[in-house]
């Protein structure tokens, strides 16, 4: 209902450069020449984090990954306006561009995008609150309709994270070590302070399922592992993940 209220009272125009938008892409909230500036990440890469750094000897990414992680990629480089896309998903109060994003997405090659099960990386309470949604779960329930897959809401994050920036991917690891957990995961006890779980069970054959985690932004791989940790941990098959951006991870050495 909102969200057809804002379409009613935005001008049809494109929310990164401010052209007109065409009648066929009035649903869309970036233009076609937008889109097409984001710059696709290509092969070659590494097999499994999808990280197309120049490898020599193993890959420093995803080195530390539960054997459980088996591969992520990411749609764009998080530059310019792809940036800007993000930050309009998460501070803009436009989780309908979430469209946009996942059309971006819809070509990426991971394991279960034919079978699998789409998981939303979770945001903590007190951000759920302040946002009134997570980018996250916008993003996943678009992807999911483009490939047919459901999403589940499997994971809770059970304490905030100190802001990411500037850390090492050592220090990133730390920073959000044991912060997901499974929804109700102990027999029917409620995740105290958790959003919309009370009467939540996860049926156990989801876990036998392809799992594929899906986020907003790719920086070092820490908060995708650490999701994967816990869905390991719960007895998970494989997990993969999809991101929309990634970042130019800064040189740490
Ligand atoms: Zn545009
Ligand atoms: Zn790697």
């Amino acid at each position: 209902m909102r969200e057809a209220v804002e379409q009613l009272l935005l001008p049809a125009e494109c929310l990164l450069c401010r052209a007109l938008l065409s009648f066929r892409d009035a649903a869309r909230l970036v233009c076609d020449v937008c889109r097409h500036r984001w710059r696709p990440i290509r092969p070659p890469w590494c097999a499994r984090c999808g990280q197309p750094e120049p490898l020599f000897g193993r890959c420093r990414v995803c080195a530390d990954w539960p054997t459980a992680f088996g591969v992520a990629r990411s749609a764009v480089w998080l530059e310019a306006g792809a940036r800007d896309a993000v930050h309009a998903l998460k501070y803009g109060g436009l989780p309908r561009i979430a469209t946009d994003l996942a059309a971006a997405m819809a070509g990426l090659d991971v394991p279960g995008r034919e079978s699998g099960l789409l998981v939303p990386v979770p945001l903590s309470h007190a951000r759920f609150r302040d946002r009134g949604y997570n980018q996250s779960e916008r993003l996943a329930r678009a992807l999911g309709r483009r490939w047919q897959r459901p999403v589940v809401d499997l994971l809770v994050r059970t304490r905030d994270t100190a802001a990411q920036t500037a850390l090492t991917p050592e220090a990133r690891l730390a920073n959000v070590a044991g912060a997901f957990a499974m929804r109700n995961a102990k027999c029917g006890m409620r995740n105290e302070g958790q959003p919309g779980n009370s009467a939540f069970r996860i049926p156990h054959s989801a876990l036998e399922r392809p799992l594929i985690l899906v986020d907003d932004v790719f920086t070092t791989g820490a908060t995708l592992a650490e999701a994967a940790r816990a869905l390991d941990r719960a007895g998970a098959h494989t997990v993969s993940a999809v991101t929309f951006g990634r970042a130019v991870v800064p040189d740490f050495t």
